[in-house]
């Protein structure tokens, strides 16, 4: 089978393998279909584990081949896969810190290589203690929204972290992909959602996620990514009007940006709190008044990855498009252009949101450019398909 290698830094090379093999109690699954996440892109830019490894954790596919042991499952089911499950009883499960248990942090689907998700590849293999995280999809519903599962997943658990009541007022930094899904999933909670952002059409993307409000945060410094004096200025005083001059009652940080987490915790109320989720990188200090904390009462709070116990949820919300993720699926590159998906997924384009990668039978065709191993930046355009 082919598959996408990452060989080092930056470094993602074709090559063809051995179809994995299974155990006794573990699913062989065809790859239809594979999300490009940022958190795959950081350890591939920054290497910050060793190769080789075959990444993409956010797939979906078709069961072929069954181990014995195996029940609840049949060749040709078309499932979406979960790589880290928790084991439930450990101290972390107890106190639903799952995403801390040992277990969960073990990967337990592979192509190959040190499991590291194996979804840039055409068959992955499903280990035992992953099985619990193995959902159908319905008929009506594409491989491509079953592999949305696992980041709305993450945005429902983060949303689950807030202490919100019906009518409050949260703002929302950054509305890529995830940021609209926490857009939506707080609207259906109940909250008002003012969301913010540097380019308009994803503002525009955001009402139609629920936002009652939308603030373009590009004002002075279009290319910054963050808002400059002048947006500041404004912004706060939007808030001022929207909610009285009280404050906001949270705020989610859906972008990488210090300076506007450190915007969000002075736009909190007293007792309101501030949610990072796009801060993964270790090392990177800010500054923070403390007695924001300590005398304001503000809870400075981060969420990481999944919640297994939530996973039944999510599904009803995806599949009976409650959460419709379709709007959000922009662009699908064949397996071979695996190197140039994540490369658009670090640097979007505006109307760029979230890249899908996936075998096809094009791509044995394309081998040939798989090894040139040089995408011209044009060919994004060509492999623009429409996921309605
Ligand atoms: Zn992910
Ligand atoms: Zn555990």
């Amino acid at each position: 089978m082919w598959a996408t290698v990452y060989r080092g830094k930056d470094d993602l090379r074709c090559e063809q393998l051995p179809l994995p093999r299974i155990g006794p109690g573990e699913l062989l699954v065809k790859v239809a279909v594979c999300g490009v996440c940022p958190t795959d892109i950081k350890k591939i830019h920054h290497a910050t584990v060793p190769p080789p490894r075959i990444f993409g954790h956010e797939t979906a596919g078709t069961v072929v081949r069954l181990g014995q042991r195996v029940r609840g499952f049949a060749v040709g089911d078309r499932v979406a896969l979960h790589h880290h499950v928790p084991c439930l009883s450990c101290h972390f499960c107890r106190h639903r810190a799952f995403a801390q248990c040992p277990q969960y942090k073990r990967t337990g689907i592979t192509a190959g290589f040190e499991p590291a998700g194996g979804g840039y590849a055409e068959y992955v293999r499903v280990m035992p203690f992953v099985l619990p995280g193995v959902v159908k999809i319905p008929a009506r519903n594409s491989f491509a929204e079953g592999a949305m599962l696992e980041p709305v997943n993450t945005v429902l658990k983060a949303v689950r972290r807030l202490a919100l009541l019906p009518g409050d007022v949260v703002l929302v930094a950054g509305q890529g992909p995830i940021g609209l899904m926490f857009t939506r999933l707080l609207q259906l909670e109940g909250m008002s959602v003012l969301a913010t952002d540097v380019l308009a059409s994803r503002l525009k993307l955001a009402r139609r996620f629920g936002a009652r409000w939308t603030f373009n945060a590009a004002g002075d410094i279009p290319q910054s990514g963050t808002a400059g004096p002048v947006a500041r200025t404004s912004l706060a005083a939007r808030l001022d009007r929207i909610t009285d001059g009280r404050g906001l009652d949270a705020a989610v940080v859906a972008v990488a940006s210090d300076e506007v987490a450190r915007d969000c915790m002075t736009f909190l109320r007293g007792g309101g709190q501030l949610l990072l989720f796009a801060h993964t990188q270790r090392g990177l200090k800010t500054e923070v008044d403390l007695a924001s904390v300590c005398v304001d009462e503000k809870d400075l709070l981060g969420s990481y990855s999944a919640d297994f116990t939530l996973q039944k949820e999510v599904a009803r919300l995806v599949f009976s498009r409650r959460l419709d993720v379709r709007p959000l699926i922009t662009h699908r590159f064949p397996l071979a252009q695996t190197a140039e998906a994540v490369r658009l997924a670090a640097r979007p384009s505006p109307n760029a949101l979230k890249i899908l990668v996936g075998p096809d039978l094009a791509q044995h065709r394309r081998f040939d450019y798989c090894r040139r191993n040089s995408p011209r930046s044009d060919s994004i355009h060509d492999s623009r398909v429409d996921c309605y």
